[in-house]
């Protein structure tokens, strides 16, 4: 991040996860950089909290986790930064969750849930907990946990890696995994990358029918088991790379520009690099050799498996099979 603002970058906001050792960092050497939490990571950590329940109130807990981590993210995304809406929002769940959507705060105010009011049939549906339960009071001291509530309030901007996560599978299409390239490739590769993801995700809108409604789709969550709605985006478009290209080829044409270099492969600057990426001195092999040999093989394998191994001779024989490695 300092060689990024070196060059210039104005970084405002900063969104991590919840790792004690960059909280520091970003508190001493970027006392001006606001630093968000990642929301994905706090709600997963949630899931996994609620999900350690005793056996006795399990059951309850499971069927309440789902609702209760939307409200982790609707909470965050409508507190429009304000941390002590995202606060009380946040903590009306416990409200929620045992089928009271209207009640009384300690400070007098009356509160209400932002949904719709429940039908009937809708509140014999859900399963809801009662005050004294065991759950609930699992949930309360999960909610109101000294430190989440203090991480909470890094988290009404609605700072989240998904746009990130994106990304990184954008990229793969550039930077295939299963494929090696030179230091110029991949920085050209992740520079194609960068500009398509700018031109057909970052400015991307939502499609709208011919009378203006947004359009949405309804597509089978294996992670949840139900179907949800997700937003449909206007087609991706390549009118970005087919101008690049033509402007490639009009420059190629042009017989006003003379390249100096009769062939495309024009010099390039190449920078400094280590020969691969390991903090520490290889060994010499010799050394390697003889140290897996002392601690690993004399102490996990029986000789007869360590020659067998080095001989590819047969381990295991009876009258009807004989088996080789
Ligand atoms: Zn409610």
């Amino acid at each position: 991040m300092t060689e990024l603002m070196d060059k210039g970058l104005d970084v405002e906001v900063m969104a991590t996860d919840r790792s004690t050792s960059i909280q520091k960092i970003i508190r001493e050497q970027y006392p001006d950089v606001q630093h968000e939490f990642d929301i994905w990571h706090t709600a997963k950590g949630f899931r996994k909290k609620m999900q350690k329940g005793k056996k006795k109130d399990t059951e309850i807990l499971l069927a309440s986790t789902r609702s209760v981590i939307n409200h982790v993210w609707y909470s965050c995304a409508t507190s429009k930064g304000d941390v002590e809406v995202l606060k009380r929002r946040w903590k009306s769940i416990q409200h929620h969750v045992c089928n009271e959507h209207e009640w009384t705060d300690d400070d007098g105010q009356q509160h209400m849930c932002d949904h719709a009011p429940l039908t009937s049939h809708e509140q014999k549906m859900r399963m809801w907990m009662t005050k004294d339960s065991v759950a609930f009071q699992d949930l309360s001291s999960l909610v109101l946990d000294k430190r989440l509530l203090r991480d909470v309030e890094k988290m009404g901007l609605f700072k989240h890696t998904g746009p990130l996560e994106v990304f990184h599978s954008a990229l793969l299409k550039y930077l295939p995994k299963r494929q090696a390239f030179s230091f110029q490739g991949m920085r050209e590769r992740c520079q194609l990358a960068i500009l398509e993801h700018n031109e057909n995700i970052v400015k991307r809108k939502q499609a709208t029918t011919t009378t203006g409604q947004a359009r949405f789709k309804q597509v089978f969550s294996k992670r949840s088991k139900q179907w949800v709605l997700k937003k449909i985006f206007t087609p991706h478009t390549t009118e970005l790379f087919d101008t690049l290209i033509q402007r490639v080829m009009d420059r190629r044409q042009n017989p006003n520009i003379v390249s100096k270099v009769p062939t495309s492969l024009l010099p390039l600057p190449q920078p400094a690099l280590p020969p691969n990426i390991a903090p520490v001195r290889k060994p010499s092999k010799e050394a390697a050799m003889s140290s897996f040999q002392s601690s690993f093989l004399d102490k996990q394998f029986p000789m007869a498996a360590y020659n067998s191994i080095f001989s590819h001779s047969c381990v295991y024989s009876d009258s009807a099979t004989t088996v080789y490695i």
